[in-house]
C-alpha cells in the first residue's frame, strides 16, 4: 500500500496497466499526471511535454493505431484545443488502449471556466470514467483501458481537484505486459472520408448502446449501496457520491464511477427501489436530464447548486433545503471570509513584474493578456492587462482590437510556453494579415505557472534528455516578423527606449521577446536590497512596482523585508534618490 495523490495513483495505474506512451501539456489541475509517470516509468515507457493538448493527443492516437496503451493527460481547458482530434478519433477508433484523462476544476480554483467534461463525452459518444478517490483512479485505469481496447475507442477518465490532488493508501497492481506493436494498413479504417466515415457514424451508435448495457451490469464500477430509508434513492458519482454517503447514509444510493454512456438499465432499476430521486453532481445537470428523459421523475438542480465545488456542508445544505429545514449553522471549516485576504500577486523578484512596471508607464495603449504567471500584470499596482481570453490569445485578441478601427496601439503578451503552445499561428497571422500589434513574449525559460515544467524553448525534455532548444526570435523571423527585439526586462533603460519606440510606430508590427529567468526556477537570488531611511524621500514610486517585498506602514516609507527580497534590482532601479541599495 502506498499514499499517493489522485494524479500520483492515475500514473502508477496507467504504468501497471501496461502504458507505453504519454503525451501531455501541464495544466492545474492534471500536471502531475505525466511528471510522476516520467519519474516512476523510469525510461520503461515514453513521455512528452507535447506543445499543446491538440498535439498530444493526436501523437497519442498514432500510438494507439499502432496498438500501444497510450494516455493523454490534460486540464479541461485543455480539452477545448484536443477538441477536434478527439471527435474524429471518436470514430476512427484505435487498436491500442488510450486514456484521456482530463481534469475538472470545480469551484475554478485555478483555471478560468468550470466546464464540465462530460459534455465532451457526449459530444465525442465515447465512455467517460469518474474515480472517487486516489484507490480508486488507480484501478480505473485498468478498467477504462479494458473498455478502450473492448469497443476500440477513447476512453475519458474525467478527475476533479479534489480527486486529482485527495491523498489515501492505494493497493499496487500488478504490472501487465505492454501489447506488441505494429500499425496495420487499412485505409478504411483509419481515413474519415465520408465514403467511409458514414458507416463508422452507424457504428459509433451501435457502441453507445453496447457501452450502456455493459455500464448498467458493471458492478464493479457502477454500484447500488444500501439504505433502509427508501423514501430517496440519490444518485451521484465521482467524489461527490463520497460525500453524499456520508450526509445521506440511511438513504440508497447508486454510486456511478462508468457514467457515460448512460447505463439506462441501472437507472430505471434503481429508481425503482426508492420513492423519489435525488440526483446529486457537480456540475451541470447532465446525469439529471438523461434521467428525466427516460421518463424518471428526479430532483436535482433545483437543490443543489450548479455552481462551485460541491463540498459536504453544501451537500449538507441542500439536505436541509430537501428537509425544508434551516440550513445548519454546524461548518466543520471556516468560512473564507473569516480568512486573511491573500490577494494573488507576482512573486518578489519576478521579470514580469519589470515588464509590466515599464509597459505601465505608457498610457492610451490596449494590453491584451494571456494565460499564465503574466495573467497577474491585470492586479494593481501593475493594472496592466486589459483582455485575457485562452492559450494564445493574447496575440490575437490584440490584433482583432487593432484590426477593429480602434485607434489606439494594442500590445498582446504571451508566455514563452504558451508562445510554443498557440502562440505561432496567432503571430503568423498579424504578420500575414499586416497587423500593427507590439507582440511580446515574457519569456521566464519555463512553464512557469503549473510548476516550471519544460517545453520547446528550454531544451530538455520530459524524461531530462537535452535537445536543440527553438528558438522565439528565430521562429518570428522564419514568420516574416522583420523587427524583433530581445531585452532583459530588469534593463530598464532599454526596454523603454524598445517600448517607446515601438508603442509609437502604427506602421508594422513588431516582436519584443522580454527574457528573464524565473528566480523560484533558478533557485538563484540576487543580492538582497534595503532602504536607507536617511536617503528616502517617502515618494511612494517604488511601492508602485507591487513587490511583496516591500512593505510600508504609512503608505510612503518603504521598508524591504529581506528574507522575502530575490534581489532583482528593480526597486532599486526605481528610486530616483538612491535610497535603495544592496546589502552589504
Ligand atoms: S524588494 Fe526590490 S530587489 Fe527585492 S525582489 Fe522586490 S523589487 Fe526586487
Ligand atoms: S522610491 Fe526611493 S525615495 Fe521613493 S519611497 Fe521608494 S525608497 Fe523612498
Amino acid at each position: 500500500m502506498r499514499l499517493l495523490s489522485g494524479n500520483e495513483a492515475i500514473a502508477l495505474g496507467a504504468l501497471r496497466a501496461g502504458v507505453a506512451a504519454a503525451f501531455g501539456y501541464p495544466g492545474t489541475p492534471s500536471t502531475e499526471v505525466l511528471e510522476t509517470l516520467a519519474k516512476i516509468g523510469d525510461g520503461a515507457l515514453y513521455c512528452e511535454w507535447s506543445s499543446n493538448e491538440k498535439v498530444a493527443l493526436e501523437a497519442a492516437a498514432g500510438a494507439s493505431m499502432a496498438g500501444a496503451r497510450t494516455l493523454t493527460a490534460m486540464k479541461l481547458v485543455g480539452l477545448n484545443v484536443a477538441a477536434d482530434p478527439l471527435m474524429t478519433l471518436s470514430y476512427l477508433g484505435v487498436q491500442g488502449g488510450m486514456v484521456v484523462l482530463v481534469a475538472d476544476d470545480p469551484g475554478q480554483h485555478s483555471s478560468q471556466t468550470e466546464q464540465d467534461t462530460r459534455h465532451y463525452a457526449r459530444l465525442a459518444k465515447i465512455p467517460v470514467l469518474e474515480p472517487a478517490d486516489a484507490e480508486e483512479a488507480c484501478a480505473i485505469m485498468f478498467r477504462a483501458y479494458e473498455i478502450s481496447e473492448k469497443y476500440q475507442c477513447p476512453v475519458i477518465v474525467r478527475t476533479t481537484t479534489c480527486v486529482s490532488h485527495s491523498r489515501c493508501f492505494v493497493e499496487e497492481p500488478e504490472q501487465r505486459k505492454p501489447n506488441a506493436v505494429r500499425f496495420e494498413k487499412d485505409v478504411t479504417r483509419w481515413i474519415p472520408i465520408p465514403l467511409w466515415g458514414r458507416k463508422k457514424r452507424v457504428h459509433v451508435e451501435e457502441r453507445m448502446k453496447l457501452q450502456s448495457e455493459e455500464a448498467s451490469a458493471d458492478e464493479a464500477w457502477n454500484r447500488i449501496l444500501p439504505g433502509k430509508d427508501r423514501s430517496l434513492g440519490i444518485v451521484s458519482s465521482g467524489v461527490t457520491a463520497l460525500y453524499c454517503r456520508e450526509r445521506f447514509p440511511d438513504h440508497p444510493m447508486l454510486k456511478l464511477a462508468w457514467s457515460f454512456p448512460f447505463p439506462d438499465g441501472l437507472l430505471r432499476r434503481f429508481a425503482s427501489m426508492a420513492d423519489r430521486i435525488l440526483v446529486i453532481e457537480e456540475g451541470d445537470p447532465i446525469l439529471e436530464e438523461h434521467i428525466k428523459s427516460l421518463g424518471i421523475p428526479c430532483d436535482g438542480k433545483n437543490f443543489v447548486p450548479r455552481c462551485g465545488e460541491l463540498t459536504p456542508d453544501r451537500i449538507e445544505e441542500v439536505k436541509n433545503r430537501l428537509l425544508d429545514r434551516e440550513s445548519a449553522s454546524h461548518k466543520n471549516l471556516p468560512e473564507a471570509e473569516d480568512l486573511p485576504g491573500r490577494p494573488p500577486v507576482l512573486c518578489a523578484g519576478c521579470p514580469h513584474r519589470a515588464l509590466f512596471y515599464q509597459l505601465g508607464r505608457f498610457r492610451d495603449i490596449i494590453v491584451c493578456g494571456d494565460i499564465g504567471c503574466y495573467s497577474l500584470g491585470v492586479f494593481p499596482p501593475l493594472n496592466c492587462t486589459d483582455t485575457m481570453l485562452c492559450m494564445g490569445g493574447g496575440f490575437t485578441v490584440a490584433h482583432g482590437i487593432a484590426k477593429s478601427g480602434e485607434t489606439r496601439k494594442t500590445v498582446g503578451i504571451v508566455g514563452d510556453s504558451t508562445f510554443f503552445h498557440s502562440g505561432i499561428t496567432g503571430l503568423l497571422d498579424v504578420v500575414y494579415n499586416q497587423g500593427n500589434s507590439l507582440l511580446i513574449v515574457a519569456d521566464n525559460r519555463s512553464t512557469a505557472m503549473t510548476g516550471h515544467q519544460d517545453h520547446p524553448g528550454t531544451g530538455v525534455t520530459l524524461q531530462g534528455k537535452t535537445v536543440p532548444a527553438a528558438s522565439i526570435e528565430a521562429v518570428a523571423k522564419a514568420c516574416g516578423m522583420e523587427r524583433v527585439y530581445v531585452c532583459d526586462p530588469f534593463d530598464a533603460e532599454k526596454m523603454q527606449e524598445i517600448l517607446r519606440t515601438e508603442l509609437a510606430r502604427m506602421d508594422s508590427p513588431a516582436l519584443l521577446v522580454s527574457r528573464a529567468p524565473c528566480p523560484l526556477h533558478q533557485k538563484k537570488r540576487g543580492i538582497v536590497r534595503s532602504v536607507d531611511p536617511g536617503l528616502c524621500k517617502g515618494c511612494g514610486a517604488c511601492l508602485k512596482c507591487g513587490c511583496p517585498a516591500i512593505g510600508t506602514t504609512d503608505g510612503k516609507h518603504p521598508f524591504i523585508d529581506s528574507a522575502a527580497c530575490g534581489g532583482c534590482r528593480l526597486c532599486e532601479s526605481i528610486c530616483r534618490f538612491s535610497a535603495i541599495r544592496p546589502v552589504g
